[in-house]
């Protein structure tokens, strides 16, 4: 079986515990106004037109054999630090067979398997996927699911329905909150959000993920269009607040990755 991957990043400090390997996963079923990564919406290899670049394959093809002679690479950096694989993207899971043929793999090498995921996907693919994995790096973007329809392309029905399954099946879950101006960062959101949190109980750690301006260049290299113009990136005051106030919600708080 094969996959389509369009980035490998060794020595990741900010994708999960330790020293890691990232895998990214190429296609995403959303669309969410500040992605970063726009290049990785759509499944399968792309050829696309930079600006001043030329043109630049996105994606490549690969196998779970393959990906684990470059993740090997790394092993004594990940035993040193406890750190191990990401699986990020785009949206894993998008390509469910593949990473879950890579996990089992993986797993059978006793790696530490970290799954960054937006948890967009049939509960029953979620739940297969999550056996491989020890640690989930949950997206939480917005919870009204109109907001959310609005500014990612769907609906977080599914996506709250699978946080739920974690949380009753006890997996390790980070939360990864994308602090957008004007988009979810009003005070009745946030406060919607933490009782939410709080009323999974297990749910400890939320990582607050400032929104930045350092994609506006790909949009505009690539000629797509970029909905975020307008929209200014949180002031340090902001993100500290924010921070502040889950931590008095009763949260571990970090700022970041
Ligand atoms: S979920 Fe992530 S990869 Fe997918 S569109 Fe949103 S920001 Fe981009």
């Amino acid at each position: 079986m094969t996959g389509i991957v369009f980035d490998i990043k060794r020595f990741a400090i900010h994708d999960g515990p330790g020293i890691r390997t990232s895998i990214f996963l190429k296609g995403c079923p959303l669309s969410c106004w500040w992605c970063h990564n726009p290049e990785s919406q759509k499944k399968g290899i792309e050829h696309l037109r930079f600006k001043f670049k030329g043109s630049l394959s996105i994606g490549w093809e690969t196998t779970a054999e393959e990906l684990l002679i470059e993740v090997e690479k790394d092993r004594p950096f990940y035993e040193q630090s406890n750190g191990g694989i990401t699986f990020t993207g785009g949206e894993p899971v998008l390509q469910a067979k593949f990473l879950m043929e890579t996990a089992k793999l993986f797993k059978q090498k006793n790696f530490h398997l970290c799954l960054d995921t937006t948890g967009y996907t049939a509960p029953k693919i979620f739940q297969e996927v999550s056996q491989y994995i020890d640690l989930f790096l949950f997206d939480l973007k917005h919870l009204d699911d109109d907001y959310h329809k609005k500014y990612t392309g769907v609906s977080n029905k599914l996506i709250l329905k699978n946080l739920e399954y974690l949380v009753e099946t006890k997996k390790e879950v980070h939360i990864r909150f994308p602090l957008i101006p004007n988009i979810n960062d009003q005070a009745n959101h946030l406060e919607n959000l933490a009782e939410y949190l709080s009323s999974l109980k297990y749910i400890n750690n939320i990582f607050i993920l400032p929104y930045h301006k350092i994609a506006q260049g790909k949009y505009e290299q690539l000629n797509f269009e970029n909905k975020m113009n307008g929209i200014q990136e949180p002031t340090k005051d902001e993100v500290e607040n924010t921070k502040f106030f889950f931590e008095k919600s009763g949260f571990n708080v970090k700022i970041g990755g």
